[in-house]
């Protein structure tokens, strides 16, 4: 998750936005709202985290239940994730260009909660998919949760230890 400047904000809302009338849907003001929380997030929310939010930065309160609607809209446009382990939500990280699902791949930090979503056009996943594919199987949307430790806190481990030694 990398957090968006003004510019790639709008930048993001604007594809959001074209992506939903393409689709059939509409990018309503509460749908933007809480697309702009997610995008402005360090780590990825809970349903609740962003009713809380919402509710800090906008005038207008909004319910748990709304957001739910909201999130479950979004993620059927593939704007937002969902991660399961977590339950938790993240804004799409292919922000301004049309991206493949068929296997979102999300790398997740349990020590800062960052979490990095993989670009699925690997050739290994691909192969993968196509090998699926052979045993008759069609695959739908799927998606893959890896947890463990980001670089910037591994590199950080090692400090920790040396000072529990001294
Ligand atoms: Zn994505
Ligand atoms: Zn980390």
């Amino acid at each position: 998750m990398v957090r968006v400047n003004q510019h790639q904000l709008k930048k993001a809302i604007r594809y959001a936005d074209v992506r939903c009338s393409n689709l059939g849907g509409k990018l309503t003001e509460k749908r933007q709202q809480v697309l702009e929380i997610l995008l402005k997030a360090k780590k990825p929310l809970s349903a609740y985290e962003l009713t809380d939010q919402f509710n800090k930065v906008m005038d207008v309160p909004i319910l748990a239940m709304s957001v739910y609607r909201i999130l479950d809209f979004l993620e059927s446009v593939d704007l937002v994730h969902r991660l399961k382990s977590e339950n938790k939500f993240m804004a799409c990280s292919h922000k301004s260009e049309g991206c493949q699902h068929q296997l979102s791949m999300f790398l997740i930090c349990g020590s800062c909660n960052k979490v990095i979503e993989m670009n699925d056009a690997n050739d290994k996943i691909k192969a993968l998919f196509e090998q699926v594919e052979i045993l008759g199987f069609s695959p739908g949307e799927s998606q893959l949760e890896i947890s463990g430790v980001c670089c910037q806190c591994k590199a950080k481990l090692p400090k920790v230890n040396k000072r529990k030694l001294e």
